[in-house]
Formats: C-alpha cells, sequence, structure tokens
C-alpha cells in the first residue's frame, strides 16, 4: 500500500508557489497531471464511444484498453467497495468511463449555488476520506464522464434563458444565476481528460445573467487558458494543512490551492473560498486559525476585495466509516466522534452523521470569530 505522504504528495508538483503566471505548455501532459491520471482501461457506453467526445477522449489515451458497457452505472469489479486504498487509487488513476448523461434536470439549491447544473461527470481521481461522491456508485470510484456535452450546454442555456434577470441579490451571488457544475465530481481533474469542462466556462462566459461555481482542490493550471470573463467562480477548498494531510488524499496541497487564487484571479474566474469541511478536533480552532492568518498574509489585496466564503461543517457516514476503518483508521480518529456527532437515516437507507446541533453551532460561531479576527476580508457567503 502507498504511504499516505507519497500519495498526498501525488500532486505536489501540479503547480509552484506564486512566483509567476502558471501558464506554460499545456499542463495536462506534464508529469505531474500523469501521476493523478493515467488512463489504462476505458469502460464505454457504445454511444459515448462514438460521440465526437467520446472520439476525442479515445484519441487522447490510445494506449488504453476499451471495453464495451451497457451502462456506465453497473461496470462489474469497478464500483464497490471491495479492496484495500491501493486498488482505489490505481482504479482512479487508470480508468475512464465514458457514459451519457440520459437525466437532464437542473435542480434548485439556494444554498451554495441557485441550482445544481446536470453534472458532465461524477466520480473523482482523488480520495478524500470524508467524501460523499462514491457513496451511490462505491468507493473506487473513478471519472464518469458525460460525453453528451452539447446536450448537457443546451440544457443549460435554456434554463439559463428562462429564469431572465435575477430579481434581487441573495447569499449566493449579487447579481446572476449561480449554477454548480461540480456537485459530484472535481472540474479541475475532468479538464485533465476532456473539454467539458472547458466548454461549461466558456458556455457560461456568454450569458450575461449566470455564473458557473465549481469547488476544486487541485491545482490545474490549464484552466488559466481560458477565459471565463468572470462568469465562472472557482472555489477553492482549503483547511490547516494538518487535516489535509490526513483527509485529503491524492489532492493538491493547501497552500498550492491558496497560492493559485491571484492566478486564477487574473484569469478572469472569481475566486471564492470553501472553508471545508471543518472537522472538530483537539486544537482545530488554533490551527484554523493560523490557516487564516496564512492567507490574510499570503492573498493579495485583489483576491481579498472580491472573495467570499462557505463554511461547511463536517458530515459523515457510518459505511464510510466503517470502509476507513479498514485502509486509514487514523482519519477515523478525527472524523467519527460519537461524542459530538448525531445520526440521522438518509433517503437511501444509509446513517450520516454531523455534529449535534448544540456542538454544531458553537462551532460556526467559532469560525465565524476566527475568521472575523484573522481574515475580516473574508466575507462568509453561508455556514451550516
Ligand atoms: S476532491 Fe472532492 S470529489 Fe474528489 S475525492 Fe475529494 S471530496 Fe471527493
Amino acid at each position: 500500500m502507498f504511504g499516505l505522504e507519497e500519495l498526498s504528495a501525488g500532486t505536489s508538483s501540479a503547480a509552484p508557489a506564486r512566483s509567476g503566471p502558471l501558464v506554460g505548455p499545456s499542463f495536462r501532459d506534464s508529469p505531474a497531471a500523469r501521476r493523478m491520471l493515467s488512463v489504462r482501461e476505458i469502460h464505454a457506453e457504445p454511444a459515448a464511444a462514438a460521440s465526437p467526445r467520446g472520439q476525442e477522449i479515445l484519441a487522447r489515451f490510445p494506449g488504453a484498453r476499451v471495453i464495451d458497457v451497457d451502462s456506465h452505472w453497473r461496470v462489474p469489479d469497478l464500483h464497490g467497495n471491495e479492496g484495500n486504498l491501493e486498488r482505489w487509487v490505481r482504479v482512479k488513476s487508470e480508468v475512464l468511463v465514458l457514459g451519457e448523461k440520459k437525466a437532464l434536470t437542473t435542480r434548485p439549491n439556494g444554498r451554495s449555488a441557485d441550482w445544481i447544473a446536470p453534472g458532465a461527470a461524477n466520480g473523482c481521481a482523488m480520495a478524500c476520506a470524508y467524501c460523499y461522491v462514491p457513496r451511490r456508485k462505491g468507493y473506487a470510484n473513478p471519472i464518469t464522464v458525460f460525453t453528451n456535452i452539447e446536450q448537457i450546454i443546451a440544457h443549460l442555456g435554456r434554463h439559463v434563458a428562462r429564469q431572465g434577470h435575477k430579481p434581487e441579490p441573495n447569499q449566493c451571488d449579487e447579481t446572476a444565476w449561480v449554477y454548480d457544475i461540480g456537485e459530484n465530481n472535481d472540474c479541475s481533474v475532468d479538464a485533465l481528460v476532456c473539454e467539458n469542462t472547458a466548454d461549461l466556462v466558456r458556455a457560461f462566459s456568454r450569458w450575461p445573467t449566470a455564473k458557473a461555481s465549481f469547488a476544486t482542490k487541485f491545482v490545474n493550471p490549464d484552466l488559466l487558458l481560458l477565459d471565463p470573463r468572470g462568469r465562472t467562480r472557482v472555489r477553492f477548498s482549503v483547511m490547516p494543512p494538518q487535516d489535509s494531510r490526513l483527509l485529503d488524499i491524492r489532492t493538491s496541497p493547501v497552500e498550492q490551492r491558496i497560492a493559485a487564487a491571484a492566478d486564477f484571479l487574473e484569469a478572469g474566474y472569481e475566486v471564492h473560498f470553501n472553508l471545508s469541511p471543518v472537522v472538530v478536533r483537539p486544537g482545530w480552532e488554533e490551527d484554523w486559525g493560523q490557516l487564516l492568518r496564512h492567507m490574510d498574509d499570503v492573498l493579495p489585496t485583489a483576491v481579498k476585495e472580491q472573495a467570499a466564503a462557505e463554511v461547511i461543517m463536517l458530515t459523515h457516514n457510518k459505511d464510510l466509516h466503517e470502509l476507513n476503518l479498514a485502509w486509514h483508521p487514523r482519519a477515523e480518529e478525527v472524523l467519527w466522534r460519537p461524542d459530538l456527532q448525531q445520526a440521522k437515516r438518509s433517503e437511501n437507507g444509509s446513517l450520516n452523521v454531523r455534529y449535534r446541533n448544540l456542538d454544531k453551532a458553537a462551532a460556526v460561531d467559532s469560525v465565524r470569530r476566527l475568521v472575523a479576527s484573522n481574515a475580516p476580508w473574508l466575507r462568509i457567503r453561508y455556514a451550516f
């Protein structure tokens, strides 16, 4: 099995600390990108493989073995919880699934975004210990790319047009309807595979009443080559590096995400931060204070002037807890806190846990105080 440090450091050269523009030759062909994603096997619905986007992806990974599948939802031996981290990481970095998004629905949200867009992908090549994304397909859930991107964008265009102008400001945005385009995926990593993320950024750049938004834990300098014209909000997720090294497996180090903010702003993105997940453990407030002071020290004024943050307290899950105990029990020492957490049965029958109401409210207050005293420029859009 890989050591955790090795896995966390897997992308440590993904982007340099800010010492000049990140833009250079295509990042996705770099050794750092190949450490994240080196595709050897592609499970593809035949129609997805035959589509123009599918053909582009197959051409991009010419050495990959292509295996026909009936449905991207049912890939025997690929989805599921069996095995250990080494196997999951191999699956996540060496396997892709191509499918077509059948149900094109945009759902209301109202917290982080006004709307949740139909994703252009699901699954992830990273392996955060608290991640909820694999719950439906199983832990070794590699990236599934949806190849019918024109249909997804056409659906979004119609939805945007139907809304017209936003009538009044809300916590999502002052003037634009905000669409989350990365609910079950990380768009920055997806951009290593194909142009879906770029196509979405380009589409939103043409829609003056709307804005795309996605959270990310990966710094992909190729996104700096796009021209988002302020219509895409990148939300870099941050947490104290001590937590991140333990929990954010295969991601770009937190310091890199913060260091990339100025370049993304300069490239035309709006740059926000997700303070998430906030994990309550001994010493957490000191470490969050230090992280916020670091942000205050290194971020330029231009980033601070437009930044806002979401604060998201940890939610966890009993099945994930039991799974993590098998490969990463140290993570569970901080994630699984029955003394602080309460359980709630979700619609699909699994048991989710979150901090008890009073403990959570106290922790949210602490985060607000820490932000006010260490990074007072950071407006909190919402906290839950
Ligand atoms: S980066 Fe996001 S989607 Fe990927 S494993 Fe981590 S939490 Fe899950």
